[in-house]
């Protein structure tokens, strides 16, 4: 069944009031007055335009959203995305979950989400380009850009070269901001981007479900070893997303199983090669027909086959009522935003399948993100002030430590002790801290909670919880 039929089985609710619905369900156990969890739960401004522009000889309406689903801190931030699948609800449910998003990884700022309603694939780039400086000037116009009010990102259908786009229009509209670069993230290297952006979110997918891997207790109540390596995973969706988490659980001894695109997937339980499956791919224009493996012609039905993980890393609803109860694997690691609707949580609970949520989960695209943002504001590299000097101080205490051992360590040694941290090690480094420690704070809440609910439930009172007391804080305006 296709995503439009599963919405339309589950029509009893839309996305966003599925994230309300699993806010009720969390708010239970928070502290808060029914006022503030209100506040807490609206979107506070939605912005929808229409602008023209002109495609070869006609003229397009093109239909966009931002939504600033709340202001506790400033400035908002969520990525933007294009696809014909974009409309207010998904926009909105969307920039609430970014929100939580940012709260439960201790990123200070408010939620957003924008969106484009196109298929980027039916334009020319010079058309996308028209498109997307367009709907930049649009958003100066109503200040719902800026490095203290609201900074989009790339999300679904745009990466770092529409972001570098958008900050070219926006700083020739502000000549003379010092700040413009911290306007947007995710934006290439020679723009002011921060390195290690790209794969971020795919590589925060790995760090989390390692964490959730390495904790004893659970993998015991899930009958599997500790550790990632050697545990079977499946993803679906090869997008930035997707393609990096597969590689990095690649290169760190789990077996990807199975691979899943539009055209369809492929399953090999002895393991596939993610990076000749790519070269294949590029090759053949298909993932199928992959040497070795089994193709699947209904790519959905990859996720349905025997696993220990599966990450969904595409598109909302890919997991539903109508398929959850067929999915075998034992852990969940949502790469995407919204990828089970609440039917479908239900099912895999039951089941006693560990679902790690999209909030926590993929939250290190907005992570690496606020590095960016800080190394704008900055204006220098990070590493640039202290890399030379832990390079020289590590070569002192060698030296020492050779000197009164009388040992000297080989020279691959030395090279590593001495290396200083260039800004890659720091982006994973802070990246790798805060996807451990978050991933501590939902599973302390979860025992405090004695189990009762599930992790999206306690992810959802963590970050219920750093948002109220802001809310609280800040004072309510007379
Ligand atoms: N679009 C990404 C997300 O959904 C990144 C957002 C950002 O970096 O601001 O989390």
């Amino acid at each position: 069944m296709d995503t439009a039929t599963a919405k339309a089985q589950e029509a009893h609710y839309s996305f966003f009031q599925g994230v309300e619905r699993n806010f009720d369900k969390a708010s239970k156990y928070t502290r808060f007055e029914s006022g503030i969890l209100e506040q807490i739960k609206a979107c506070n401004s939605v912005y929808r335009m229409k602008y023209p522009v002109r495609i070869g000889d006609k003229i397009e309406v093109i239909e966009a959203y931002r939504v600033q689903h709340s202001h506790h801190k400033l400035p908002c931030k969520g990525g933007i995305r294009y696809s014909m699948d974009v409309n207010q609800d998904e926009v909105m449910a969307l920039a609430a979950l970014m929100t939580y998003k940012c709260a439960i990884v201790n990123v200070p700022f408010g939620g957003a989400k924008g969106g484009i309603k196109i298929n980027p694939k039916n334009y020319s780039v010079f058309e996308l380009e028209k498109i997307t400086r367009r709907y930049a000037s649009e958003l100066v116009k109503k200040n719902f850009i800026g490095p203290g009010i609201d900074v989009p990102a790339p999300d679904y259908g745009t990466g770092a070269r529409e972001m570098s786009w958008i900050v070219d229009t926006y700083a020739s509209l502000k000549p003379g901001e010092v700040d413009a670069l911290a306007c947007i993230t995710g934006k290439p290297v020679t723009q002011g981007g921060v390195r290690g952006r790209t794969e971020a979110t795919g590589l925060g997918v790995y760090y989390g479900i390692r964490e959730v891997c390495n904790t004893a207790e659970d993998m015991k109540k899930l009958g599997l070893p500790v550790g990632i390596e050697g545990k079977k995973v499946i993803v679906q969706g090869l997008g930035n997303v997707g393609f990096h988490a597969a590689k990095f659980f690649f290169d760190n001894g789990a077996i990807i199983v199975g691979l899943a695109e539009y055209e369809g997937g492929i399953y090999n339980e002895k393991g596939l090669d993610i990076y000749k499956v790519v070269d294949h791919r590029k090759s053949t224009g298909s993932l199928l027909n992959y040497p070795g493996a089994t193709n699947i012609k209904n790519s959905a039905e990859t996720m349905e086959q025997p696993c220990d993980i599966l990450i969904p890393a595409a598109l909302e609803n890919v997991i539903n009522g109508s398929n959850a109860a067929r999915i075998q694997a034992k852990i969940i690691g949502e790469g995407a935003n919204g990828p089970l609707t609440p039917d479908a949580d239900e099912i895999l609970n039951q089941k006693g399948v560990i679902v790690v949520p999209d909030m926590y989960l993929n939250a290190g695209g907005v992570t690496v993100s606020y590095f960016e943002w800080l190394k704008n504001l900055s204006h220098v590299r990070f590493g640039r002030m202290d890399k030379r000097f832990s390079e020289n101080q590590n070569d002192s205490i060698l030296k020492s430590v050779e000197s009164l051992t009388g040992k000297r360590v080989t020279d691959t040694e030395r090279k590593q002790i001495l290396h200083g941290p260039d800004e890659v090690d720091l982006v994973y480094s802070g990246l790798e801290d805060t996807m451990i420690g978050s991933y501590h704070e939902i599973r302390e809440a979860l025992l405090r909670l004695d189990g009762k609910v599930d992790m999206r439930t306690a992810a959802f009172t963590v970050a219920i919880d750093k948002v109220g007391v802001s809310y609280e804080e800040l004072g309510i305006f007379p």
